[in-house]
This record gives structure tokens, C-alpha cells and sequence, in this order.
């Protein structure tokens, strides 16, 4: 099987990707008014530019979905089809990551983290836990 795409960081995101490199799900709260990231260089509700890094829950629940039928990466070939959706955490950001999980999926769905392994790295993804 092909493996999972990595994405690649950037200086906006690599404290995201870092921490889910060892085993961590972790957010950046606001110094100045507290909003949660999870990627972030100026906070979008206030401006801020410091932050601290706090581990995040890894509790959330789906926002929206999606159930891919093509494969548009080689890695995707096999696990046709896949279940990616937008998960919302419960320290309040959103994310896209793949679904898990054979139950049916529904907005509002309870999800926990579970990470993927993928060449050496981590990918987030959830696992749907109770329908709403
Ligand atoms: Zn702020």
C-alpha cells in the first residue's frame, strides 16, 4: 500500500506538524485574548503575535464530511473510498483530516484522535466515537 502523503510545514504550521511527530495533538492559545490555533504567526481575532502552546484534547466533533470515490494520489488508490471531513476540536479549531471508523458518519459525530503513522511522521486523523 502506498503510504499517506505528508503534508509539508511551513513557518506558520510546523509547531502543528512537530507536535504530531511526537505523538501530541497541541493548539497555540492567544496571549492576548486567548483564541486557540493551530497554525498561526498573527492571531486572527485580535492581531496578537505570542502565543502558548497547551495540549489539546484530541476530542471534537465533525463539522462536515465528505466521502471521496476518485483518487487523486496514489496512496488514496487502495483505500477507496475514503472518509475525510472537517473536525472541529473541542478547544474550538477546525481541521480536515481522514475519518475512521465503519459506523454511518453525520455532522455533530464525536471523534478522538488517532494518529496515522506515515513514512517516520504523523498525520491526525479520528476516530467517529457516537452519532449525534
Ligand atoms: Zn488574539
Amino acid at each position: 500500500m502506498t503510504p499517506l502523503p505528508v503534508p509539508e510545514a511551513d513557518l506558520e504550521s510546523q509547531h502543528f506538524f512537530a507536535a504530531l511527530d511526537d505523538g501530541q495533538l497541541k493548539i497555540l492559545r492567544c496571549d492576548r485574548c486567548g483564541t486557540a490555533h493551530l497554525a498561526v504567526l498573527a492571531c486572527n481575532a485580535c492581531g496578537g503575535t505570542t502565543f502558548s502552546s497547551e495540549d489539546a484534547s484530541g476530542l471534537g466533533v465533525v463539522y462536515s464530511f465528505t466521502r471521496t470515490h476518485i483518487a487523486h494520489h496514489p496512496a488514496f488508490t487502495d483505500r477507496l473510498p475514503f472518509l475525510g471531513g472537517i473536525v472541529e476540536l473541542e478547544e474550538g479549531p477546525r481541521l480536515f483530516a481522514p475519518l475512521l471508523g465503519d459506523q454511518p458518519v453525520a455532522i455533530g459525530t464525536t471523534v478522538a484522535l488517532e494518529l496515522l503513522p506515515a513514512e517516520g511522521r504523523n498525520i491526525a486523523a479520528f476516530r467517529m466515537r457516537q452519532a449525534p
